[in-house]
């Protein structure tokens, strides 16, 4: 039986509001607005996940499947720095793969599989996970297809994690809710429907708040305690 770690994201507020961080054997999906601070937040658990246990990390590796191209190595370097880590070190155990079509991004996730049953890995990141499924089934009558296949490649993620005692960390495109109605106070969502609403097992809001400031909502989760986490977005990555 694999138990469950911890892994911090750099914000005692955010860790606190996870009870203690992005948990490995599930799907943690963040998604929000352009500038959110998703892809800071992945950057950081890159660093974070490869601290040791009793520091909150996650003593592993990690695997970035990269599908926006805004993974930033140099932004790398001051997040470790901050967690007194060695920059090339930390870089040594990063798996990058860019994907450039929703197939592509299934097969390379077959292929880390593989890596992952020879050597030690603690996260998995797909950022975005939707992207591409949304370039390549944009057209009309398409979407129960993207649903099939988008579901596919969610419960790969899910075999992953469970297999692999990782951490999946996958982000999200927020979409204007279609509904409407004139009682609605937000009208937008996060996109894929009720398929990936059921694969993650913890959906996080996140908006932009005063200056470099972020805050964070835990999304539809009636058995988590209500509640905002504020965090900053530094050259550090992400804190209090
Ligand atoms: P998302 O992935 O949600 O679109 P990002 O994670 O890319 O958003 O966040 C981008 C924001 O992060 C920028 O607008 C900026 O405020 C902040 N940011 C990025 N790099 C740095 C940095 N080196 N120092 C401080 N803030 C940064
Ligand atoms: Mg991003």
């Amino acid at each position: 039986r694999k138990s469950v770690v911890r892994i911090t994201t750099g914000s005692q507020a955010l860790d606190k509001l996870l009870g203690g961080g992005i948990e490995t054997l599930c799907i943690t999906e963040a998604f929000g607005e352009f500038r959110s601070g998703k892809t800071q937040l992945a950057h950081t658990l890159c660093v974070s996940t490869q601290l040791p246990i009793h520091m909150h990390g996650g003593n592993g590796k990690v695997a970035y499947i990269d599908t926006e191209g805004t993974f930033r190595p140099e932004r790398i370097v001051p997040i470790a720095e901050r967690f007194e880590m060695d920059a090339n070190a930390v870089l040594d155990n990063i798996i990058y793969a860019r994907a450039y079509t929703y197939e592509h991004q299934y097969n390379l996730l077959l292929g880390l599989a593989a890596k992952m049953a020879e050597e030690p890995f603690r996260l998995l990141i797909v950022d975005s996970v939707i992207a591409l499924f949304r370039v390549d089934f944009s057209g009309r009558g398409e979407l129960a297809e993207r649903q099939q296949k988008l579901a596919q490649m969610l419960s790969r993620l899910t075999k992953i994690a469970e297999e692999f005692n990782v951490a999946v960390y996958i982000t999200n495109q927020v979409i204007a809710d279609p509904g409407g109605g004139m009682f609605i106070t937000d009208p937008k969502k996060p996109a894929g429907g009720h398929v990936l609403a059921h694969a993650a097992t913890i959906r996080l809001m996140l908006r932009k708040g005063k200056g470099e400031q972020r805050v964070c909502k835990i999304f539809d989760a009636p058995n988590l305690p209500e509640g905002e986490a504020v965090f900053q977005v530094t050259s550090g990555g992400i804190m209090d």
